[in-house]
């Protein structure tokens, strides 16, 4: 038996033993996904959940460094999406048995902000009668509000803590309260004792990221026993900060490859979680979505913002579908798929089998 088939049989995995999994190339990389399939087959099964994405507004406080929408881009046009606009996409969500939605937007906490997400929540769940799941990313907010939202019939929330390293979170961030490294860990906290399955992930291929770092973050996501993943590879944007720093994963290609290689770790880590098939791995391989599916995905989610706004959510460069309508995006769903082996859980919220299990405990 070779040393790597070793690691993969083990009961608990240690760091080097990450690191060895991210390292991993041919042959052993052939088994580091089949194992990830296995366990995807037998604790999730080959269906597929979508969530919606409703990019509703670029509007942003906040200044992170490598985003394309920060607040000091002024060579980016805003926008906010009407409310007739946000309930039409709900509705093609109904229509097209898609479960769920998620609602992502640049950060606001800002009274005005607050209450419209409270409204439009409360519109959705009725016209749906309550059947459409709802996922919030909207960065962070104070328990009362993450309480409201939740109240209102949000369910699950989406913050990614984007680096579980201090010191690189530091450096990819202004200096100040508004990007602090402790509010945002303290944020994943607030989410859940809000009632809400909490999602956090990290940027894969960040410049002055280690594989090290990725797999000390893969330790921190199961340390903090999260219900869901968003990760996805850090693809540049020429009006940042970051562009053109220096990255130790010099091509995209390689920072693709090294997403997939996380996706499948953390499959083999934490068995029954929800694993987001992220947007960004689209913009830099057309089945780059479809690839994450299968070493272990097993959420896609379709843009479904009405075209005329997609342009403007430009959070990093190449972003896929941004002039194309959710319909263009929709028919192909089953067909790419099946391609893989893969059904698609149509009408079904799909929850973390994770959060369901302990809520039953
Ligand atoms: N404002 C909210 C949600 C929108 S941003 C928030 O920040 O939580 C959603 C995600 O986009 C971020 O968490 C970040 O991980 C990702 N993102 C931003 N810029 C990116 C880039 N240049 N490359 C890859 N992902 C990026
Ligand atoms: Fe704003 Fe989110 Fe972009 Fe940061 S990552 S600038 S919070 S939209």
């Amino acid at each position: 038996m070779s040393n790597f088939k070793d690691i993969l049989s083990k009961e608990s995995l240690n760091k080097q033993d990450i690191i060895a999994m991210l390292n991993a190339e041919g042959d052993d990389k052939t088994l580091l996904f089949k194992k990830s399939r296995e366990i995807t087959d037998e604790q999730i099964g080959n269906k597929v959940h979508l969530r919606g994405l409703i990019e509703y507004s670029n509007v942003c406080v906040k200044d992170c460094f490598y985003c394309g929408i920060r607040k000091s881009n002024k060579k980016q046009d805003r926008y906010n999406i009407s409310d007739k606009e946000v309930l039409e996409s709900a509705i093609y969500a109904l229509e097209n048995k898609y479960g769920s939605i998620v609602i992502q937007a640049g950060e606001r906490s800002d009274k005005a902000f607050i209450s419209k997400i409270t409204s439009l929540l409360k519109e959705i769940h009725k016209i749906g009668n309550g059947t459409l799941g709802i996922t919030l990313s909207l960065g962070e907010q104070t328990l009362e509000t993450y309480k409201e939202w939740f109240n209102a019939g949000a369910h699950r929330y989406l913050l990614r803590i984007e680096s579980s390293n201090k010191e690189l979170y530091t450096k990819i961030h202004p200096n100040n309260t508004l990007h602090s490294f402790e509010n945002r860990l303290e944020s994943l906290q607030t989410i859940r004792k809000a009632g809400f399955q909490l999602g956090t992930g990290v940027m894969i291929g960040l410049p002055h990221q280690t594989i090290e770092n990725l797999a000390d973050d893969i330790l921190f996501l199961k340390a903090i026993d999260v219900d869901m993943l968003g990760m996805g590879p850090y693809i540049e944007h020429a009006d940042t900060p970051l562009f053109g720093a220096e990255n130790l994963f010099k091509t995209r290609q390689e920072r693709l490859a090294l997403a997939f290689k996380m996706v499948a770790s953390l499959r083999i880590l934490m068995k029954d979680i929800n694993i987001a098939a992220t947007t960004a791995l689209q913009a830099i391989d057309p089945l780059g979505r479809e690839k994450a599916i299968k070493y272990g995905a097993n959420i896609l989610m379709p843009n479904i913002t009405p075209g005329s706004f997609r342009n403007n959510y430009k959070l990093y460069e190449d972003k896929p579908c941004t002039d194309e309508n959710p319909i263009d995006c929709n028919t192909c769903i089953d067909v790419r798929m099946s391609m893989i082996g893969s059904t698609v859980g149509y009408n079904e919220w799909g929850d973390s089998k994770h959060f369901t299990k302990q809520k039953q405990l």
